[in-house]
């Protein structure tokens, strides 16, 4: 990268270089950094393929790229990422939001408790908030609930509150470090939603080291046949669900009729499996019984 001095040939050379590299989506990741340091869109960074980059501006790509290579994902590197039209900042304290997730979001919202004009103001908790963008996203689109966002992380809870003031939650948005039945009495939910961790410790181990080494262990590996944490989360919301209360998860893609015999056995009803956008099982619902 030391001859280059223009951002289309800066892009170029730091393509090359992470490919160099074994780091999948390079050119990508590259664009990422660059809008990050123009401070523009990466559609728009066309725009300015022929401008020249300063001196500063090159120290910085270069310790980006530098970065990247090492394996650290671009999401860290740039300290943000895109969730349900938003922008979290993101940092190794939690779990990068993920696309699939943004489902997850979306099927709460059509829940009958939020969507449409319902008076009611339902409590909803999200179990293993990280970063937030769950709950947050939801208190954004229907601001008349009580929202709650737990982790057992204290560094987690600290940037889920960051987000929460960064995009202008307002206090209906609560975080705390804590479980399920440490803040909730029984009977007292609306809707529980969750994005566990969920893969088998074996896989986990197998995963790219973008992953493994960057993101929480915690917020990814879900014990022996990955539903350690989900075990938990089901049948403490089976205690804190007002009977009829709404449970979402998100799940392993082989994990649907493990998660659903769990379900059935602590008394959630109306069971629904929905796949993510590449046809994988990814998310299932369900209401307490009552
Ligand atoms: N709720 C956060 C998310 O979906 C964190 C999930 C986790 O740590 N497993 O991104």
């Amino acid at each position: 990268m030391a001859e280059s001095k223009t951002l289309g040939e800066v892009l170029n050379a730091a393509d090359g270089y992470l490919k160099g590299k074994g780091i999948e989506n390079a050119r990508l990741i590259s664009e990422l950094l660059a809008s990050r340091l123009l401070n523009c869109r990466r559609l728009e960074l066309c725009l300015n393929f022929k401008t020249v980059l300063s001196e500063k501006q090159l120290a910085a790509m270069r310790r980006g790229i530098k970065r990247a290579a090492d394996g650290e994902p671009v999401q860290y590197i740039t300290g943000d990422t895109e969730f349900m039209g938003h922008v979290f900042k993101v940092d190794k304290r939690a779990l990068i939001p993920r696309p699939e997730t943004e489902l997850l979001v979306e099927k709460v919202l059509q829940c009958e408790l939020l969507s449409g004009k319902s008076e009611v103001h339902p409590v909803v908790v999200d179990i293993g908030t990280g970063s937030g963008c769950i709950i947050i996203s939801i208190a954004l689109a229907k601001p008349g609930g009580r929202y709650l966002g737990l982790d057992i992380s204290a560094e987690a809870i600290k940037l889920a509150q960051e987000n929460a003031a960064a995009l202008g939650a307002g206090p209906e948005v609560a975080f705390a470090c804590a479980e399920l039945p440490d803040i909730l009495d029984p009977e007292t939910v609306d809707v529980i939603v969750a994005n566990p961790p969920y893969i088998p410790t074996a896989e986990y181990k197998a995963l790219p080291v973008h992953i493994r080494d960057h993101e929480p262990t915690t917020a990814l590996d879900g014990g022996p046949d990955g539903l350690d944490v989900m075990r938990m989360i089901i049948q403490d919301s089976a205690m804190a669900l007002k009977p009829g209360g709404f449970l979402f998860l998100e799940i392993g893609h082989q994990q649907a009729g493990a998660v659903k015999t769990l379900l059935e056995e602590a008394g959630i009803r109306h069971i629904e499996t929905c796949k993510d956008l590449n046809g994988r099982d990814r998310i299932v619902t369900g209401r307490l019984a009552g």
